[in-house]
C-alpha cells in the first residue's frame, strides 16, 4: 500500500500561547511518521484559525511561510470548535487519504498519532483517541462528563466514552460525513453513526500546555444540551409521558375534590393547592422549554445557512485552490 497523504487538522481559537510549541511538536511527529513510511511526504498540518482576536493567525501565517508542511485556513469570525473542525475536514478531504483532528492546546498526546497510523494501516477506517485517565480534569468536569455519557447512552446515542475530538478518519468516512448537512453538529455523536471499522487508542490527557480553556461551564452545558437534543427526541417524549401522568393525577384529585364537595365538606387545603400550583407551573415551564429547544433547532435547520465562512485559505503550492495573499 502506498503511504497515505495525511492531513492533521488543528482548530485554534486564541491560542497564541501554545501555537509555536504545537506546530513544533506536530511537525516533529509528522516527519517521524513520514520517515517510518506511515504517511506520505505530501502530508501536511492544517491550522484553522477560528476567528481569534489575538496573534494566532499571524503566527500560523509565519509558520506557513517558513515550512512547506504547514497550511492554514482563516475563518471570517468565531464559528465554534465543531464548525472549525468541519471547515478543516472539508478543506482537507479532496487531497487527503486520511485526516486526524487534534486540539491546539497539546492536551491530546501528539505521539498517539503514530499509533493511529499503525491502526490505519491495519485497515481501520476510524481511530478514536480515548483518554486513559481524566485526572487532569477537575472533579466536577470528570463527573459531569460521566453523567453526560450515561444519559446519552440511555437515550440511545452511541458515543465513545472519554473520547474528545482527537481521531483519525479515512477519506471514505469523510465522504459520507460531508453528506450530513445539519446545522447542529456534534461530531462525537455523528461519527459513530457512520459505521465503518473502528478502533480505539488510549492516551494520557495532559494539562493544557498554556492559555485558558475555551469551554467555560456555561459553554459546556450548552454543548451538552445541543448534543442531547440534536440526537434524540427522548426528552420531548418524556415530557409527553410526564404530562400524561400529571394529568392523570390531576383527574384523580379533581374526582376527590368533587366527592368532598358533594359530601358537604369545607375546603381547607390551602397548602396542597399552593404546592400543586407551583409543581404544575414548574413542570409546564420545563415542558415548554424542552419543546422550545426542538423548535429552535427546526428554525435553525430550515435556514440552511453555511456552517462557516472562510476568509483566507493558504494551502501549499501545487494544490488547486491555493489563494495568494
Ligand atoms: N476552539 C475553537 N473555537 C472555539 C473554541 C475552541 O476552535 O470557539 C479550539 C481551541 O483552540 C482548542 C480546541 O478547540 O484547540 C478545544 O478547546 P479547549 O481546549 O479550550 O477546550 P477544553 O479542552 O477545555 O474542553
Ligand atoms: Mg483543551
Amino acid at each position: 500500500m502506498d503511504e497515505p497523504i495525511l492531513t492533521i487538522v488543528v482548530p485554534c481559537f486564541n491560542e497564541e500561547a501554545v501555537l509555536e510549541e504545537t506546530a513544533k511538536r506536530l511537525r516533529a511527529v509528522l516527519s517521524r511518521v513520514c520517515r517510518e513510511h506511515l504517511a506520505s511526504y505530501g502530508s501536511t498540518i492544517l491550522f484553522v484559525d477560528d476567528g481569534s482576536s489575538d496573534r494566532t493567525w499571524e503566527m500560523i501565517d509565519r509558520n506557513i511561510q517558513e515550512y512547506r508542511d504547514i497550511t492554514g485556513l482563516k475563518l471570517s469570525r468565531n464559528f465554534g470548535h465543531q464548525n472549525a473542525l468541519i471547515s478543516g475536514i472539508e478543506t482537507a478531504r479532496p487531497y487527503s487519504d486520511c485526516v486526524i483532528t487534534i486540539d491546539a492546546d497539546l492536551q491530546d498526546d501528539v505521539n498517539a498519532i503514530r499509533q493511529f497510523l499503525l491502526k490505519y494501516q491495519e485497515g481501520y477506517d476510524i481511530v478514536y483517541g480515548v483518554r486513559d485517565k481524566r485526572e487532569t480534569d477537575t472533579f466536577f468536569k470528570r463527573n459531569t462528563a460521566l453523567l453526560f455519557y450515561r444519559i446519552m447512552g440511555k437515550l440511545g446515542v452511541k458515543m465513545v466514552p472519554n473520547h474528545a475530538d482527537f481521531r483519525l478518519m479515512d477519506r471514505r468516512v469523510l465522504d459520507e460525513f460531508v453528506k450530513y448537512q445539519e446545522e447542529n453538529i456534534f461530531l462525537r455523536g455523528m461519527i459513530p453513526l457512520l459505521g465503518f471499522r473502528s478502533t480505539e487508542v488510549y492516551y494520557n490527557r495532559a494539562e493544557r500546555f498554556a492559555g485558558e480553556s475555551k469551554y467555560p461551564l456555561k459553554k459546556m452545558l450548552n454543548f451538552a444540551i445541543d448534543g442531547l437534543t440534536s440526537f434524540s427526541i427522548a426528552p420531548i417524549r418524556m415530557v409527553t409521558y410526564l404530562g400524561g401522568i400529571v394529568a392523570g393525577i390531576g383527574f384523580l384529585i379533581g374526582m376527590y375534590a368533587l366527592i368532598q364537595h358533594f359530601l358537604g365538606h369545607v375546603v381547607t387545603g390551602w397548602t396542597s393547592m399552593i404546592i400543586s400550583i407551583w409543581m404544575i407551573g414548574g413542570l409546564q415551564l420545563i415542558a415548554t422549554g424542552i419543546i422550545g429547544e426542538y423548535i429552535g433547532k427546526i428554525f435553525k435547520e430550515t435556514k440552511h445557512r453555511p456552517r462557516y465562512t472562510v476568509e483566507k485559505r493558504l494551502l501549499t503550492d501545487g494544490r488547486r485552490d491555493v489563494e495568494k495573499k
